[in-house]
């Protein structure tokens, strides 16, 4: 008989404990399931809510055992832990999900936009980068500039330098630490989107509506939700999470993030095979949020209601943002969601703050 729907008792294991490890805690917490985190931090903002920590390195061979051994089902909560974790996990008979193949996938930007593309789902134009000299004629191709970026290890913008002549291939090779790449065009975009959706173990798929993203020196800074889209705009975006998600045999949440070029056309920036910043709004825009969904999908529960109750605005306290907890505490619009880390480093994301708009 299958284990699933995990009953409330059971343990749900989370490879990585930031933020996003922290905020599924509290929503399987709150759906009466333990945690195990596992992290090298011993510190980790994450393990500090869960209900036990196994303190290790992602790959190390017997945190993973003692993992599978105390949870009922094991995920994720960054894309980067290594697919090989994911198997050896299967391998010692744990429930994995979303699948490795997800991560794998999703890890490696050459991978990722390959898989799309042979799904018919539009990317940015792309070529793949192993030396320096493979730029000048791929920037031929692309047109200038074009985005150079590491195949692996990159977010927040990091791992990611412009090209803007031949002259500079040498040097932008550098930039990313000679390490392989893919070259992208530039995409004209008129917006960025994302969507955020759920695959049930029984195969059906919850999507929220599209959310409007605004960056930051390669950061999120704001996503305002549900985006002003027309409703064929919207459809094609759940239907290309849709396809990526049953063809991953998916379960679990998965963020896609959206170029809307001229016309509406959308191009897949990239994939997030777990809960995303971009969906954090639907902690007080929804009735089930993104990381109670995840938690659903994972334990075999039915997905919840995606729609909006609320139309939100999300913004990050990035760095010493998160000094004005004061007044932000004291500020009856402000739905405050604070992260519990320590130093506020430039760029770190220490929490984020959620407006239901129409209601300050
Ligand atoms: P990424 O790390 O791929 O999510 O990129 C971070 C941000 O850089 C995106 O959210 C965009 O604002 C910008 N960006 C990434 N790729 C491109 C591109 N091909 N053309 C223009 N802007 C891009």
């Amino acid at each position: 008989m299958s284990k699933f729907p995990l009953p409330p008792g059971s343990t749900v294991g989370i490879i990585g404990g930031g933020q996003l490890g922290r905020m599924l805690a509290l929503a399987a917490a709150r759906l009466g399931f333990d945690t195990a985190v596992l992290d090298p931090d011993p510190d980790c903002t994450a393990g500090r809510v869960a209900s036990k920590r196994f303190t290790a390195a992602y790959d190390d061979p017997e945190a993973l055992k003692g993992l599978a051994d105390a949870c009922d089902v094991v995920t994720f909560e960054f894309e980067n832990a290594p697919a090989d974790a994911a198997e050896s996990l299967l391998a010692l008979g744990a429930e994995v999900a979303p699948p490795p193949i997800a991560l794998a996938v999703a890890q490696d930007r050459f991978e990722e936009k390959t898989f799309l593309n042979g799904l018919g789902v539009e990317t940015t134009p792309f070529e793949p980068i192993t030396s320096a000299r493979h730029i000048g004629p791929a920037l031929d191709l692309l047109g200038a500039p074009a985005l150079l970026k590491t195949r692996r290890q990159g977010y927040d913008g990091k791992g990611q330098t412009w090209v803007e002549t031949h002259d500079d291939a040498e040097a932008a090779f550098r930039r990313i630490g000679r390490k392989p790449a893919i070259l992208e065009a530039r995409a004209e975009f008129r917006r960025e989107l994302s969507i955020v959706a759920a695959r049930a173990r029984d195969g059906e798929v919850a999507a929220y509506p599209l959310g409007e993203n605004f960056h930051e020196a390669g950061i999120l800074r704001r996503t305002i939700a549900p985006a002003a889209a027309s409703k064929d705009v919207q459809d094609h975006a759940e239907g290309i999470v849709r396809r990526v998600l049953t063809n991953l045999d998916y379960i679990g949440v998965m963020a896609v993030e959206l170029f809307e070029m001229e016309g509406g056309r959308l191009l897949v920036n990239e994939i997030a095979p777990r809960v995303h910043n971009s969906g954090h709004w639907t902690l007080d825009g929804c009735e089930v949020d993104q990381f109670e969904q995840h938690v659903r999908a994972i334990a075999g529960w039915p997905l919840g209601p995606t729609e909006p109750i609320a139309p939100v605005e999300m913004v990050n306290l990035i760095g010493a943002e998160v000094e004005e907890w004061r007044k932000l505490a004291g500020d009856r619009s402000a739905r405050l969601w604070l992260y519990g880390k320590g130093e506020a480093r430039p760029g770190r994301k220490m929490g984020h703050v959620n407006r239901l708009r129409g209601k300050d």
